[in-house]
């Protein structure tokens, strides 16, 4: 697994529950979606009703499961956490939705996953606390409608475009997360280090977070193991050095690149002139799949502008020559 890599690991979450905000008062970034979060939470609060259930997009690693349990912790309700690859029946949420308590915050993530007559089901229960449980099977089988208290969806998706317009309808509230800035991230760092009880200064936090790809849980997942080369090789303080050190240690340079990020980058400057070169092309150059290549490396290598998809393939920008520390030929691409 890539030290960069957005999506959270098994074997972080535990320390990832340690690390989550418990109030939106404590969660840095994303001041939009914050506020207007917090005022439809205050006032279901005020009306003694539950809010309209809430739908919040935007790529891994950005706070979605974190904001579902603030939903919950500032309604003063219990959480039920299930995903979209755990229902694949429509029985399997009709079981869920017939326990849920009055209130209850049912959290649904990767919600884009779940089966059709699955998201069927949910979107009825949804607008009328309602689900029909079908009894027996063939032409014997009879619907019975079973009334359900009423509760709010919290739902998370990577991408809300995936889910169908019905299933979407039904959220009455849409956050878009979107990457963090820097000063977001120094804040939730230095939020970190307190709770995982190291020292930490601000030069050593400002370099992590300048390679933390304006994301939450990689730059937590950074802290960690600069804390651990702070601990092995110097005074236990996550400083300056230690955060080079450790950083250049797992092959995270100072723009968030990993070693994968990187070779597509020389490959595409030193063998491709800067480009444009086919994916399949750049791919064999760096001994990757295409599918690697296209997943893994390009979505960051685009959006933070070291490549650019033409129609004819993939071309260096001129932030990739300079971070290179080359010097692009006269007729290169723009
Ligand atoms: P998602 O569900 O969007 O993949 P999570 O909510 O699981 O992301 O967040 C991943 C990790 O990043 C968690 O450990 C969480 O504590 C941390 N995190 C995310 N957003 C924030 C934030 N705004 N402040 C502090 N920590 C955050």
């Amino acid at each position: 697994a890539r030290v960069v890599d957005a999506e959270g690991g098994e074997d972080e979450r535990v320390v990832e529950a340690a690390l989550r905000p418990r109030r939106l008062a404590d969660f840095p970034g994303q001041p939009r979606v914050r506020d207007q979060l917090g005022l439809v939470l205050e006032a279901a609060r005020r009306r003694g009703s539950p809010p309209d259930h809430v739908l919040l997009s935007g790529p891994p690693g950005l706070g979605k499961t974190t904001l579902a349990m603030i939903v919950a912790a500032e309604l003063e309700r219990p959480i039920r956490v299930t995903s979209g690859p755990a229902i694949q029946h429509a029985g399997d949420l009709a079981a869920v939705l017939s326990s849920l308590d009055e209130g209850e915050v049912l959290f649904l993530d990767e919600i884009h996953r779940m089966s059709r007559a699955a998201e069927e089901m949910l979107y009825l229960a949804m607008e009328d606390f309602r689900v029909d449980v079908v009894v027996g099977k063939g032409p014997g089988a009879t619907a019975i409608p079973l009334e359900l208290p009423p509760f709010t969806v919290v739902g998370a998706t990577t991408r809300a475009g995936l889910l169908p317009a019905p299933l979407r309808d039904r959220f009455g509230f849409t956050g878009h997360l979107d990457f963090y800035a820097t000063d977001d991230l120094v804040t939730i760092l230095r939020r970190s280090a307190a709770l995982l009880d190291v020292e930490a200064d601000d030069p050593g936090v400002a370099e992590i977070a300048g390679r933390s790809r304006g994301t939450p849980r990689i730059a937590n997942r950074l802290l960690r193991r600069v804390r651990d080369w702070a601990q092995v090789h110097g005074e236990g303080v996550v400083d300056r050095h230690a955060a080079r050190e450790a950083l250049a240690l797992f092959d995270v340079d100072t723009a968030g690149l990993d070693r994968l990020d990187r070779a597509v980058l020389e490959a595409l400057c030193r063998r491709f002139g800067g480009g444009p070169v086919g994916v399949s092309t750049l791919a064999v150059a760096v001994g990757e799949e295409s599918d690697t290549v296209e997943t893994v490396a390009e979505p960051y290598l685009v959006r933070e502008g070291f490549m650019v998809r033409t129609p004819r393939g993939r071309a260096a920008s001129p932030r990739a020559w300079q971070h290179l520390g080359l010097t692009p030929p006269v007729d290169a691409p723009a």
